[in-house]
């Protein structure tokens, strides 16, 4: 049967650039491996922060592919209180995504005076607020989870901790000083302490907000997953199986990825992959850390005399330190000032073998570039993907978010990168550093990841082949929606 052009799927993605890219991509691939499936309509929220620098992909993709619909909703702004309630960033985008309700209930409306929308995909950042629209207008949602199935795992046993730690711990307040294991099912043991910072602290309101997403997961029709089964069969047995979800039935899942931003093609070549060019094969360390990952100048110099040691070749991506402003959660930095920021000389001293770049790279052409050997990453789950299909063995440097908890699976559980240990609140000596860099590059330790990156990278080449487990699962997801 061929679908009615008729018909459509209606994207919302959370504004974050590390969010957006993944469910755009999913667009994308719906359209490339099933033209006859419904029309694609992406909902873009508009802030007056910034949250990434996310309109020039947009405009590529609108230019690239114009059967996609792009509806901008009306530009959103947070209350000037909002900051005070929690000192989380995804509050904010709890609480902006909240304000977008009625936007997006227009928009549902609007489209459907046209055509038939037969699924509305929800980032689970959205799905917290925005079910009570599609459930009232009727329409079949389905969770999009952008991170790994070890975090979503933990996500979804997430009100089962909490219900563990109140009814056994006296006055339970934080997770945060705890040095006990968590078990959850499907991933190696976790420190208490590593759960996401918003998933610690159960007197912050974010907490509740993680809480009440976490035990409603099974209000959708499917959880869609930017991940694929040979990468972490493990965990996706856990979740369904059940054992993720005790008292409630599970949503089927389905892993449609490895879904990263295609390569941007005919544009000028960026300096620094002209510099890639003139590096030996697989010898450069890449260190780039994410859309928000900032360092305390004392810990750029760290990095820096850790570089500078190890003798290794280096792409090094540097921003400004943070500042104490919490209304500039989202701001872009302003572009740090290399002179005074990295130690007198090091610039100079590193210029044969390393180049710093301000702000921003163009990470997927870096990861692809064959001059690069090893990534030390902050753990975004969008950078672990493009690492592994880049081929690209990592060090596991968490910031933020559920960063932790992702370098736990990717050091203990599926091999695929090295630890940077921290001293203490996330600080890394530059001993630290030389040493992961030199082990990632010359040991044994590093040759074992290397290659067990190498099956993962065969692993996402095959989920996304014609008959991949990838490609098939979306099949079943374009199936059920012409039913
Ligand atoms: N990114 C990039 N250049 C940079 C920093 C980040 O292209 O200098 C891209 C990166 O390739 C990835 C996204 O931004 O696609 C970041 O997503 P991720 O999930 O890794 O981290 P987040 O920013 O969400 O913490």
């Amino acid at each position: 049967m061929v679908l009615m052009a008729d018909q459509t799927i209606v994207l919302y993605p959370s504004p974050a650039i590390g969010h957006l890219i993944a469910m755009v991509e999913l667009g994308k691939l719906i359209l490339k491996h099933h033209p006859s499936s419904p029309k694609i309509s992406i909902l873009i929220t508009t802030a007056t922060f910034n949250v990434g620098s996310t309109t020039s992909y947009i405009n590529r993709v609108s230019q690239t592919n114009p059967s996609i619909q792009f509806h901008h909703l009306p530009i959103l702004s947070l209350p000037p209180d909002s900051t005070n309630s929690s000192n989380h960033h995804e509050f904010l985008i709890f609480q902006l995504l909240r304000l977008n309700n009625p936007s997006v209930r227009n928009a549902l409306q609007t489209i459907s005076q046209t055509s038939t929308i037969k699924s509305f995909i929800t980032d689970f950042f959205c799905a917290i607020s925005v079910l009570q629209v599609t459930e009232n207008l009727n329409i079949p949602t389905f969770f999009f989870y952008t991170s790994g199935l070890g975090a979503l795992a933990s996500l979804l046993y997430f009100p089962t901790i909490h219900e563990n730690a109140i009814n056994t711990i006296k006055d339970f307040k934080s997770f945060k000083d705890f040095d006990t294991h968590l078990h959850i099912p499907g991933v190696p043991p976790i420190l208490a302490s590593d759960l996401p910072k918003p998933m610690l602290d159960i007197t912050d309101k974010v907490y509740h907000e993680f809480l009440y997403c976490s035990a409603n997961f099974h209000r959708a029709q499917g959880i869609i997953a930017n991940s694929f089964e040979s990468l972490e069969p493990q965990a996706a047995k856990a979740i369904r199986d059940g054992l993720c979800v005790p008292d409630a039935p599970t949503p089927p899942l389905y892993c449609i990825g490895p879904l990263i931003a295609d390569r941007a093609e005919g544009k000028e070549v960026h300096e620094c992959l002209s510099w890639l060019d003139s590096q030996p094969s697989r010898s450069v360390v890449f260190l780039c850390f994410g859309s928000l990952g900032l360092f305390s100048k004392a810990q750029l110099v760290e990095i820096a005399i850790g570089l500078e040691k190890s003798g290794q070749r280096f792409l090094w991506v540097v921003r400004s330190p943070p500042t104490e402003d919490k209304t500039n959660h989202f701001l872009a930095p302003p572009e740090p000032d290399l002179s005074v920021l990295l130690p007198e000389g090091f610039l100079d001293r590193t210029k044969d073998r390393g180049l710093v770049l301000k702000l921003w790279a163009p990470q997927v052409e870096v990861l692809n570039h064959e001059s690069v050997g090893g990534f030390v990453t902050h753990c975004g789950w969008n950078s672990v993907l493009e690492a592994v299909c880049g081929n690209v063995p990592m060090i596991a440097w968490p910031l933020y978010a559920e960063q932790r908890l992702n370098k736990v699976f990717l050091v203990e559980g599926l091999k695929l990168a090295l630890p940077m240990e921290e001293v203490k609140d996330g600080f890394v000596s530059a001993c630290e550093v030389e040493k992961r860099v030199k082990q990632l590059m010359e040991s044994d330790e590093g040759k074992v990841v290397r290659e067990q990156t190498s099956k993962m990278s065969e692993g996402a080449k095959v989920a996304m082949s014609e008959g991949g487990s990838s490609l098939k699962a979306l099949s079943e997801l374009v199936a059920l929606w012409k039913e």
